[in-house]
């Protein structure tokens, strides 16, 4: 089974956020940059279908510029066996992403494509669904464990009411979910030889997918500063504050 997993590169998720002055994007410059968090779970679910024996060949794409080779490199160190950049610039909507996989969907042929359940720097929540319209792929979306059956593949899938599990015709979509399994740490050894694997770069016109984009941030804000909380010595006392200060009751 050839898989293909997506990686995003985001800032940091321990780095704070800073807007910048003229309120247009956020602050990238000396930013900590890396895999987004359920694309390494993505990576890492990949390779442990691949250590059972299941998967033949995981192949990692990253949409975005040529920084997020750094991520593809890691992808590589944590056992991925070759690397896909679509090299764009600017703000994609993730329709345009959708569409660029799609491309690499329709070339590579995988019979799995695993993505994150969403990218932590827009939260959009999207894209792997986007792509399973595209592609007409079934979807198990949000999963939090994954077994391939015979010539199926069972996805249980975290809902509002608890868990459900989906059979899914194979080529099938996946994205994961925050308890789908804890990503490893690449070794040293690993790491020097993901410089060796192989990395191509592509862009949006060799795969004849027109990225222009309906997409336009007007304004990007911090969140309101939140105060600090207080400490109160009885019940009389709290409700008080919560009539009179906070006004909730
Ligand atoms: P989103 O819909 O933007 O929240 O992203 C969901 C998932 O789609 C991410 O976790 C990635 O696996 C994939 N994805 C989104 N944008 C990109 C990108 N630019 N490059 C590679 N994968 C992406």
């Amino acid at each position: 089974m050839k898989i293909l997993v997506t990686v995003k590169r985001v800032i940091d998720y321990n780095v704070k956020v800073r807007v910048k002055a003229d309120t247009a994007s956020v602050d990238l410059s000396n930013v900590k940059m890396s895999i987004n968090p359920f694309c390494e779970i993505a990576v890492e679910e990949a390779v442990r279908l691949k250590e059972q024996g299941i998967a033949t060949e995981i192949v990692v794409v990253s949409v975005g510029p040529s920084a997020a080779q750094e991520q593809l490199r890691t992808a590589l160190a944590l056992g991925a066996d070759r690397a896909i950049l679509v090299e764009t610039g600017g703000e994609l909507s993730s329709l345009a992403v959708a569409k660029l996989l799609k491309a690499v969907v329709d070339q590579e042929q995988p019979q799995l494509v695993i993505l994150g359940k969403q990218a932590i720097d827009t939260d959009n929540n999207q894209t792997g669904q986007m792509l399973a319209a595209l592609t007409g792929f079934a979807q198990g979306t949000f999963a939090s464990a994954v077994a391939v059956a015979g010539d199926k593949l069972n996805v249980t899938r975290e809902v509002d009411g608890g868990l459900q599990t989906v059979a899914l015709p194979l080529p099938a979509i996946v994205t994961t979910d925050l308890r789908l399994n804890e990503p490893r740490y690449a070794s040293l050894p690993n790491i020097m030889k993901a410089k060796k694997k192989p990395l191509t770069v592509v862009t949006p016109a060799e795969l004849g997918v027109s990225t222009a984009s309906t997409l336009h941030t007007l304004k990007v804000e911090a969140p309101a500063t939140r105060q600090a909380g207080i400490r109160v010595n009885s019940v009389a006392e709290l409700l008080n504050c919560l009539k009179n200060e906070a006004q909730v009751i």
